[in-house]
């Protein structure tokens, strides 16, 4: 794809960074240097990036391979400094298997969470809640994982939580209908959280631009995956928190 830098190919998909990340990371250390940052903590924050951008790549390659069991092709994965797109052929027309190819992107940050929680207490670190570029590099990545897949599997469009959604619904209803209902949901979470950003609220007393702005992508987002019809090349989008 134009504006990409190719990071290889792996069981004959291949794998791509937009240089916008490139650009992102690069950003990251320079910023952080000219704050006076130590030059060995820079490196530990560029390589921390660096490696959750890696676990996204493994999720986006947990949907492609799931998707690959059920003969749908993947034409290509690629980075964004917004998350990971693995562009599939087609979504299977089989709810089951649109609910295995979602739930597979997530189910592959809580193994690799498994991993980093036992890798933490093999090497005698607390694996309590840290994120920083302090704290070993194996808590941080055990928490961010464990944030990608909840993140991804909250019940809305575009996340994988809403298509695993749509499929349990289709499971008994038509798909047109399960769509609907998912994008019903979606749209009344998205006016919910709206609600918490702009009224003061237990816990969130004060305006919050960024669940503002979450609420109406949500919206947005929602309708437009309602809008498209079944069975065409599907993107999916694996945002990172
Ligand atoms: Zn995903």
């Amino acid at each position: 794809m134009r504006g990409t830098i190719p990071l290889g190919t792996v069981v004959g998909i291949k794998a791509s960074a937009h240089w916008s990340l490139i650009v992102l990371l690069i950003g990251l250390f320079g910023v952080l240097l000219w704050q006076g940052t130590d030059l060995l903590l820079a490196l530990r924050s560029l390589l921390l990036t660096g490696l959750l951008f890696l676990c996204v790549l493994f999720h986006e390659f947990g949907h492609a391979i799931a998707a690959r069991t059920f003969g749908v092709r993947t034409l290509d994965v690629t980075l964004y400094p917004i998350g990971g797109i693995a562009r599939l052929e087609r979504m299977p027309a089989i709810p089951r298997q649109e609910l295995i190819i979602s739930a597979a992107g997530p189910f592959v940050n809580l193994l690799l969470a498994v991993g980093f929680f036992f890798w933490s207490l093999a090497n005698g670190h607390n694996p309590g809640f840290s994120v920083s570029a302090q704290s070993p590099v194996s808590v941080s990545l055990l928490w961010l994982n464990l944030a990608l897949a909840a993140f991804n599997l909250l019940p809305v469009f575009p996340m994988d939580g809403g298509r695993v959604l749509r499929a349990v619904l289709a499971m008994r209803m038509s798909y047109r209908m399960a769509t609907r209902v998912t994008v019903w949901a979606a749209q009344v979470l998205a006016v919910g959280f709206a609600v918490i950003a702009i009224f003061p609220v237990p816990l969130f007393r004060n305006f919050n631009p960024v669940l503002l702005f979450i609420a109406v992508f949500v919206f947005f987002a929602a309708r437009q995956e309602g809008n498209q019809p079944p069975r065409n090349p599907v993107s999916d989008t694996s945002a990172t928190p």
